[in-house]
């Protein structure tokens, strides 16, 4: 059996995305920006793509940039917003601790040009609050940014309110919505926000297309130079194709919102309730304010990296974290922003399930993981020295 749990990372396409792929690919493939009636055909592709995902997050058409993906709109927002912000001699940002890379790096960049970065603490539940963002607001705050949903253990962030309290402030917010969007319901007029970024893989649609939306009146600065496409906000022959697929993925990830959440909340819970029964094992992140698919686990005694391997060779295809830290040593930042110690966070792994996996699929899991765990342990040097009292148990 395969059992591909990875859907944090990315997603399979839908049959659809795929369909429409291809066939826009074959049959609209004029350049948007040329008058003849090839190039209309795809310009009005577009604009009905546009159209279709503005209405999907509560937004209008003009408020939609299409850019290469979830780093790129990230990249745009934080860039955008302090440069603009910076003008106006606001040079203090605000975020959290456990965002995206496209968001960490990016926020570094700006410390390095002189912006003043503040780190909300996570909570060790996985969640920030609308409290920690109002104390932190000051008068020259260019920017707050603060992810919807977390990629590696799939906390869902309260939005709405610190949506509330940026907007009482007149302080632009940004939410890196990518693994929202899709997977719970987001607006961007009822939660508030100024600028979002979204990735059409995360939700059965293709790689490398993605979503800026940036409210009206929010200015934009460019990270791709040349042309005048994206009224000028973002240079580049649009893939047309790409993005008529992302806009059928997402209406119908959309329309089976409910019922995927009523097909895999059970499932995710049972992985839950199964894994919990592992001796010196802990679910990070809330039990309950989390996306539908994502579990993420600490083991006690054991390396993510080699319980992933003896998955991997069990047919389960799973993570430890995001793809972007896989393959380094360091534990992850998201769980080392919960406060759990390094020994632990090693000892990670997350699940991301979707709405193409089975309750049998479930079953192997929870068949092999334990076995995996109690292998890895019965090797390991830790867990001999936890096990004789050497050491004190953490969890
Ligand atoms: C995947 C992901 C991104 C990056 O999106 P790409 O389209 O792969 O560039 C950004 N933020 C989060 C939370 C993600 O999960």
């Amino acid at each position: 059996m395969l059992v591909y749990a990875d859907n944090a990372a990315t997603t399979q396409m839908s049959r659809k995305a795929l369909d429409v792929l291809f066939e826009t690919s074959e049959t609209v493939w004029g350049n948007p920006s040329s008058l003849h009636s090839v190039g209309q055909k795809a310009k009005e592709i577009l604009e009905d793509a546009r159209l279709r995902i503005a209405k999907a997050i509560g937004a209008e058409p003009k408020e939609i940039y299409f850019t290469s993906g979830g780093s790129e709109a990230d990249n745009q927002a934080l860039i955008s917003a302090a440069t603009f912000g910076a003008r106006k001699g606001k040079k203090h940002i605000i975020s959290t601790r456990f965002e995206h890379h496209a968001v960490l790096h990016t926020l570094q960049k700006l410390e390095k040009q002189g912006f003043e970065v503040e780190y909300l603490d996570v909570h060790r539940n996985g969640l920030v609050t609308a409290d920690q963002v109002r104390e932190a607001i000051r008068p020259d705050t260019a920017l707050v940014s603060v992810m919807y949903a977390n990629n590696e253990i799939g906390t869902v962030q309260p939005i709405r309110e610190i949506g509330a309290v940026c907007r009482a402030a007149k302080v632009p917010f940004h939410s890196d919505a990518v693994q929202a969007i899709g997977h719970i319901p987001v607006d961007v007029v009822r939660d508030n926000i100024d600028l979002l970024a979204l990735s059409a893989h995360k939700f059965h649609g293709p790689k490398g297309i993605g979503v800026l939306y940036a409210r009206k009146g929010t200015l934009l600065v460019n990270v791709i130079e040349g042309g005048a496409q994206e009224r000028g906000k973002r240079a580049g022959t649009e893939n047309i194709p790409a993005i008529a697929s992302m806009a059928a993925a997402l209406e119908e990830s959309l329309q089976n919102l409910e019922a995927n959440r009523d097909r895999i909340i059970p499932m995710r819970d049972r992985l839950i309730e199964g894994l919990s029964k592992i001796p010196h094992s802990c679910l990070n992140g809330d039990r309950s304010s989390r996306v539908p698919g994502t579990v993420n686990f600490c083991f006690e005694g054991i390396e993510g990296e080699s319980l992933l391997l003896l998955l991997d060779a069990q047919g389960i295809e799973a993570s430890s974290g995001s793809a972007c830290t896989s393959g380094s040593l360091d534990p992850s930042h998201v769980l080392l922003a919960l406060g759990l110690p390094h020994d632990v966070a090693h000892g990670s792994l997350r699940l991301s399930i979707g709405e193409y996996n089975t309750p049998e699929e479930i079953d192997h899991i929870l068949t092999v993981v334990p076995q995996v765990v109690e292998y890895l342990r019965n090797m390991s040097p830790v867990w001999e020295d936890l096990e004789n009292g050497k050491r004190p148990h953490i969890l």
